[in-house]
């Protein structure tokens, strides 16, 4: 150490007040090795989940991989038994059998798989000046701006008359076309830069460049729309009405890259909260033979608000984990009530560039760790569930002697805005629930951008919570 003494000050000073660092500095090399190394799969992963089908598909893709089996209703699970339950091909929940009785609770992360997006709407396609192009409608919050002039990618199934679906994925093979949604030149955009930003580009101007060349037949009148749906029904026999009954979903097409000459974060669509997502991911795919029963969910709809019966606001986990304890003659909602979610979702890093919209003694930074946000919601704490001190209290514990580096955060100034996760609809089934994620910034733009050792901070936060 060094050859000066501490005065009594500084020694009271270490003793008595927060001191929390960088990451980078309180890791070695080995553990940022590790890190590194994490964020590769994660990559991949982004690149392979772009959309709640996508990932629900590659989640299931990657359970089976580790051994687990289609969750059979009325099975009674041995500890050690991994099984995974499927909602509607856009949600999944993975468990892990433990060695307690179910009455003690579960172990529950709950992340989300969709993203801000751009949607096709249900009569979707047109020409004008001939070119083609489809309507869409935004999902989720988005700076309507941002969408314009870049490369998007399209995503999705059409379901036929006959029944049949179709699953749609152009544009992210780098022999596949993309599309765009086209923006004013400057040179002609004096009116439009007096808009509002929010009206900077409409919703109804999110539309999708698709074609423009003509099928040659004098006889038709929309020829590029025509050579469109014609290219459509080569592909995929779809004719113009299957868009009624189909899910179609523009995103960014642009891959995860490292971000930073030092390589230290990652530039990728998604994730929020595919950060969370993957990470919860992993982590129940290594537990082993935990004491308590461990479930990951990872949900469609957060958002839009989780409503709808794949978002965390309906019943399917519920009803899941009501299957579960009538196996053994329990009562789901007493295992319920008895059960801890961490509840893996983003926060807001601060951005040096806009640091005045974060209160920066309490927003979360990128680098320091895994963030846990007590509450969420707007104004004065509406519409948030709030862990209690206890909980935090027992969290923050579990990640302190686990060295777990992780960071308080709470999303902006208190009147600025707000936001919320799933933790409230999880805290209103009677479950101890507190957010825990990754630091973000840019969120919900095309490009979000997190740090690698945060990434890898989720991760290990997880294992400890379902190992606990
Ligand atoms: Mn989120
Ligand atoms: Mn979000």
């Amino acid at each position: 150490m060094a050859d000066k003494k501490k005065t009594e000050g500084e020694l009271l000073a270490d003793k008595l007040l927060s001191d929390h660092k960088h990451a980078g500095l309180l890791l070695d090399e080995k553990e940022i090795k590790k890190a590194d190394d994490f964020c590769e799969g994660y990559k991949a992963y982004l690149d392979a989940a772009k959309t709640e089908r996508e990932a629900a598909a590659e989640a299931v893709r990657l359970a089976k991989e580790a051994g687990f089996k289609e969750f059979e209703r009325g099975k009674k699970y041995k500890a050690g038994d991994k099984f995974y339950y499927l909602n509607r091909g856009k949600a999944v929940i993975l468990g892990v059998m433990g060695k307690l009785s179910l009455d003690r609770g579960v172990r529950l992360a709950a992340a989300h798989i969709d993203s801000p997006r751009l949607d096709l709407k249900q009569n979707p396609l047109y020409e004008d000046f001939e070119l083609a192009l489809f309507k869409t409608h935004y999902y989720g919050g988005i700076k309507k701006y941002q969408w314009a002039a870049i490369p998007l990618s399209l995503h999705g199934v059409i379901v036929k008359n006959s029944g049949e679906t179709v699953t749609v994925n152009i544009g992210e093979d780098d022999s596949d076309p993309v599309f765009c949604v086209t923006d004013l030149l400057p040179h002609l955009a004096q009116q439009q830069m007096k808009r509002t930003p929010a009206e900077l580009i409409k919703g109804e101007e999110l539309n999708l460049l698709i074609g423009s060349m003509p099928f040659k037949d004098d006889k038709v009148s929309k020829k590029v729309k025509l050579n469109i749906m014609r290219i459509l029904n080569e592909k995929y026999g779809i004719v113009e009405d299957d868009f009624l009954s189909a899910e179609l979903e523009i995103v960014p097409q642009f891959k995860a890259r490292d971000v930073g000459f030092d390589r230290s974060m990652i530039g990728a669509y998604g994730q929020d909260d595919s950060s969370c997502a993957y990470t919860a991911l992993q982590a129940i795919l290594s537990v082993k033979k935990p004491d308590h029963t461990c479930l990951t969910v990872l949900t469609d709809k957060e958002e839009t608000g989780s409503d709808g019966n794949t978002g965390l606001n309906s019943s399917y986990l519920r009803y899941f984990i009501d299957d579960l304890a009538r196996a053994y003659g329990l009562v789901g909602h007493n295992v319920i009530s008895a059960s801890e979610c961490l509840s893996a979702d983003v926060n807001s890093a601060v951005d040096p560039t806009f640091s005045d919209v974060t209160e920066n003694m309490n927003a979360s930074k990128l680098n320091y760790g895994v963030v846990a946000t007590k509450f969420t919601g707007a104004r004065g704490k509406s519409g948030t569930s709030d862990a209690s001190a206890e909980f935090v209290g027992r969290v923050r514990k579990l990640f302190d002697e686990n060295g777990i580096i992780w960071q308080s955060g709470e999303l902006g100034k208190v009147d600025l805005g707000g936001g919320g996760t799933v933790a409230q609809f999880i805290a209103n089934l009677d479950m101890d629930v507190i957010d825990v994620g990754v630091p973000v910034l840019c969120m919900h733009a095309p490009f979000e951008i997190t740090a690698k050792l945060d990434v890898y901070m989720a991760y290990k936060a997880f294992n400890v919570f379902f190992a606990d």
